[in-house]
């Protein structure tokens, strides 16, 4: 288990990993979250003054990508709701010292800094959330269902896209777009059982259809409700 410390630098968070693998440290920024991997015994304060050298090109591939990112109709404060695996839990904002999103007794909960407590902030904080929690219940399911319909696999990757819900490849690589862990637990099955049955036809056949509705025979209502809602599943 790796364990993450945060550290507020001026105007972001930055994620650090320690590890022993590697001799000099690491900076990259990755959908607006900075993730920082050090030598395990490196000081804190060099993690400090290593992300203040690099102040501006981080903060310029952060405003990069919020600029990027299509307008949202949430709002980032308390009371707001936010969807997991179709149920919706409310939003507490809490101020001190830096803690990640976590969804505890019912509600989501974050704490900031007194004055970093701007939208963006809790909007890339939410995101790590559902990432994370894609990641793991993807991998739940995939493994689960791979067994059931007799598929093998090569990797399980959790992506941002525009417009899909999962991928692929002819390498038997699958990758799921994480907003799907928004929704209900039978169209996350759905989307993973979907993706698998690709593994054995890789093109939308009646072949393929016949073959998903084997493992899943409700497939059409989950296919509906993922045209009709897909578009409500946003951080
Ligand atoms: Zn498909």
């Amino acid at each position: 288990m790796v364990q993450t410390e945060y550290i507020q630098a001026k105007g972001f968070i930055a994620e650090v990993s320690r590890t022993n693998r590697i001799k000099s440290a690491t900076i990259k920024v990755e959908e607006g979250t900075v993730k920082v991997v050090v030598p395990k015994a490196l000081a804190q304060e060099k993690i400090a003054k290593l992300l203040t050298s690099k102040n501006s090109w981080i903060k310029e591939k952060i405003a990069l990508h919020r600029q990027m990112q299509a307008a949202s109709a949430k709002q980032y404060i308390s009371g707001e709701s936010f969807s997991y695996l179709g149920r919706n839990y409310r939003l507490k904002v809490n101020i001190g010292l830096y803690q990640p999103v976590k969804l505890l007794n019912g509600r989501f909960t974050v704490t900031l800094l007194k004055g970093t407590d701007n939208p963006e902030m809790i909007k890339d904080s939410l995101t790590s959330w559902f990432k994370q929690r894609a990641e793991a219940k993807l991998t739940d399911k995939v493994k689960r269902y791979a067994q059931i319909m007799g598929v093998e696999y090569k990797s399980i990757g959790i992506k941002s896209y525009k417009s899909r819900w999962g991928s692929c490849s002819a390498d038997s690589d699958i990758d799921f777009n994480w907003l799907i862990i928004m929704a209900p637990n039978r169209i996350v099955d759905y989307v993973v059982a979907h993706e698998l049955c690709h593994l054995k036809h890789h093109d939308h056949s009646p072949k393929f259809w016949r073959e998903l509705e084997k493992v899943m025979p409700d497939y059409a209502a989950s296919k509906e409700w993922l045209k009709s809602n897909g578009d409500s599943l946003q951080v």
